[in-house]
């Protein structure tokens, strides 16, 4: 049984000024209203340009992001490593919406790609694909809405994109993750994700699709892959996640006036989550698993699950990823354990990450949890250094 409370694991990189910061910051987050705060911020910040990098950057940028450039993040993938810690870089930039901006952002993506090549602190790169697209677009394309000529040409530009990106990582030796987004797009990203696995996963998992298992509808579509992985002999890349945007799903699906595709309580998207776990791993001729996730559980199921299977800790095809600066205790001590680990890490100029930044101050009020978890943790061991010391000039 892997311990996820020590915290002396957790926070071995941490030094005193560290969680004392990260401690002020959570105690700070964890008010709904200082998020809605955020938000009034935000938006003005966005419309006026007024300079916020000097509030951000010591506080919360620091805490949840690794930097501005691939670069300038290094030390810090050097830095994970030395406890055993893998880093996937994850350009965060969101909103703009040009075609200037998708180009520069295709160009990151290629970017972390060579950067990932022959980097034993890099263990696999990712893309969202609606940063590659009009998101008018790809929900057209994903409601099967017939485009006009403009829109096709535009439409196929994107599938160009998309496709150079897994042609970038095949041909680099690089995994790839395609992260999963709102569900009025992901049925066309599924069916292109689909057709890259098919094509580059012949050998081993280069592409990796991710599956929401808070909707309720991913286990039989899990079923599915496995047959078509049988049928066309290739290797699914299997990226778990619970899913990011429950609140505005229901939403949408109350004003459109279809059925809701969340499972209807947290219970069951739990269920679904781990379910999912055992499946590949009792299939694991034919996946290679990444499981996303903050939830402790589902941790300690795939962990007990690797044991069960008499797999090895560090099996290559088996990965646990959490978002960097969250759930360090899970992250260290699974790493510590001999278990694959990485690290999500964000990087992009702080006014472009400014929406990444707001997302996880609300996934981190109190309302939804976390912020409890991880303030916890930080007092608990800030009281255990205490103690430490005391201890030792007794002695
Ligand atoms: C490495 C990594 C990569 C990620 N990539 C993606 C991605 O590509 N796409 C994406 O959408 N998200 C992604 N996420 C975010 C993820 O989907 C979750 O929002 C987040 O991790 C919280 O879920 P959890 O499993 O960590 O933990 P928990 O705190 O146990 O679960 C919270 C989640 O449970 C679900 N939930 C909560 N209440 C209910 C309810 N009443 N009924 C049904 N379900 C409920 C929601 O999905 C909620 O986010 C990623 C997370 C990580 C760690």
């Amino acid at each position: 049984m892997i311990d996820f409370k020590n915290t002396q694991i957790a926070f071995e990189a941490k030094n005193n000024a560290d969680l004392r910061r990260a401690k002020f910051l959570f105690n700070t987050i964890k008010h709904p209203w200082v998020v809605k705060l955020g938000k009034v911020f935000v938006y003005i910040t966005s419309k006026t340009g007024f300079p916020v990098g000097w509030m951000l950057k010591p506080t919360i940028y620091k805490q949840f992001v690794g930097g501005e450039t691939l670069k300038k993040c290094t030390p810090l993938a050097q830095q994970l490593m030395k406890y055993n810690i893998r880093s996937i870089f994850d350009y965060s930039a969101e909103g703009g919406g040009s075609d200037k901006d998708i180009q520069q952002t295709f160009n990151e993506f290629i970017s972390s790609i060579g950067y990932a090549k022959n980097n034993k602190n890099v263990a696999y790169t990712v893309f969202k694909p609606t940063a590659l697209v009009f998101d008018e677009l790809l929900k057209k394309a994903s409601a099967k809405v017939k485009l006009n000529e403009n829109e096709q040409t535009q439409y196929d530009e994107y599938r160009q994109r998309f496709e150079k990106l897994c042609q970038r990582a095949y041909d680099n030796d690089v995994r790839i993750l395609v992260d999963a987004e709102d569900y009025c797009f992901q049925d066309a990203i599924d069916e292109l994700t689909e057709e890259m696995m098919r094509r580059f996963n012949k050998k081993r998992a280069i592409v990796f699709t991710t599956l929401q298992m808070y909707r309720h509808d991913r286990l039989p579509y899990l079923e599915k892959l496995y047959k078509d992985a049988i049928e066309n002999n290739y290797t699914v890349g299997m990226k778990f996640v619970r899913g990011a945007y429950m609140e505005k799903e229901r939403e949408r699906a109350k004003q459109l006036g279809y059925p809701d595709p969340i499972c209807p309580t947290k219970q069951a998207t739990d269920e679904n989550y781990n379910k999912g776990l055992r499946y590949v791993i009792e299939h694991l001729d034919k996946f290679e698993v990444f499981s996303g996730t903050h939830n402790e559980e589902s941790n300690m199921v795939l962990s007990k699950l690797i044991e069960e299977y008499n797999l090895e800790r560090n099996d290559n095809r088996i990965f646990f990823a959490q978002l960097y600066g969250m759930s360090d205790n899970l992250s260290y001590n699974l790493a510590h354990e001999n278990y694959n680990v990485a690290k999500y890490i964000p990087y992009a100029p702080v006014k472009k990450v400014l929406p990444y930044l707001l997302r996880r101050a609300e996934e981190n009020t109190a309302i939804a949890g976390q912020t409890t978890r991880e303030l916890e943790l930080i007092k608990t061991e800030i009281k255990r250094r205490k103690t430490e010391k005391r201890n030792c000039k007794k002695q």
